[in-house]
């Protein structure tokens, strides 16, 4: 007997919280954010919105250590995380998940779903929780033998879902899950991702299709340029998000 894959958990409190003070961050001479502050609380979702180019994926990088920050401050769960390796951060439980290269293509299924198994719960733990990622994603049983790298991109982004609801990561930054999914799946991918989230994730946002993750997340933030232009509760901001989003010149 294995424990259910969506333990019901109302408060949503065993996420991580994340906090971003006036982090600023830099591609060789060109500097993507200026002093970009929000929070994250604990099993809560925040959206990060805005136009191609504003800085959401390298919020994403610098929370997850891929990118260094020229100087603020990210904590996570009150811990100063600014100068820790991306493997370090990793293993606090933030994970981060982007379209296309959250896989390992050449290993099967399986393999993608047991190696993290084995190296989070031990040996002995490998088969529950390969039963708990079937059980909530029977597709993905279903083609256990298959190399990950011939999925479908909907069934890649399951994969990557699948390791995250089981071993239940504090924090999950998610970045463009859903780029170039039919409409169906994208579903899908957000079904999957508000079982992540009622299991007590919680979730950074960057999304291309902004209305879905509105529907999802608790609160936004709409960057600009590399700076915060909005910060607050998703009700109220929907009228006005073409505008902060695009600009004042927006339909
Ligand atoms: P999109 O929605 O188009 O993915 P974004 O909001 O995620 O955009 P970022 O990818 O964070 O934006 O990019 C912010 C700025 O930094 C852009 O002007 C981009 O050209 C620049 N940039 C991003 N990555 C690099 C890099 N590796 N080298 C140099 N500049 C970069």
């Amino acid at each position: 007997m294995t424990a259910p894959v969506d333990p019901v958990d109302p408060a949503r409190g065993a996420g991580g919280r994340l906090e971003l003070e006036r982090v600023s961050a830099s591609y060789g001479p060109y500097r993507a954010l200026f002093e970009v502050s929000f929070s994250v609380p604990a099993g809560t979702a925040l959206a990060v919105v805005g136009a191609n180019g504003a800085g959401k994926s390298t919020v994403a990088r610098v929370v997850s250590g891929l990118v260094p920050s020229t100087s603020g401050t990210v904590r996570f769960d009150g811990i100063d995380i600014t100068r820790r390796p991306a493997f370090e951060i990793a293993r606090m439980g933030l994970n981060h998940l982007t379209e296309g290269r959250s896989v390992f293509a050449s290993l099967t299924v399986e393999e993608n779903l047991a190696l993290p198994f084995r190296r989070a719960l031990g040996r002995q733990g490998v088969a529950g929780a390969l039963e708990q990622a079937y059980e909530a994603f029977p597709k993905l049983g279903d083609r256990r033998t298959q190399s990950a790298g011939t999925l479908s991109g909907g069934e890649q982004r399951m994969l990557a879902l699948a390791r995250v609801l089981v071993l239940h990561q504090k924090l999950l930054v998610v970045d463009e899950l859903s780029f170039g999914l039919a409409p169906v799946i994208v579903d899908e991918v957000y079904q999957a991702l508000s079982r992540v989230l009622s299991g007590g994730t919680s979730l950074l946002l960057i999304e291309q299709h902004v209305h879905r993750a509105l529907e999802l997340a608790d609160a936004v933030v709409v960057l600009s340029k590399g700076t915060v232009v909005y910060d607050g509760p998703v009700e109220g901001v929907e009228h006005q998000l073409s505008e902060l989003v695009l600009g004042p010149e927006a339909p």
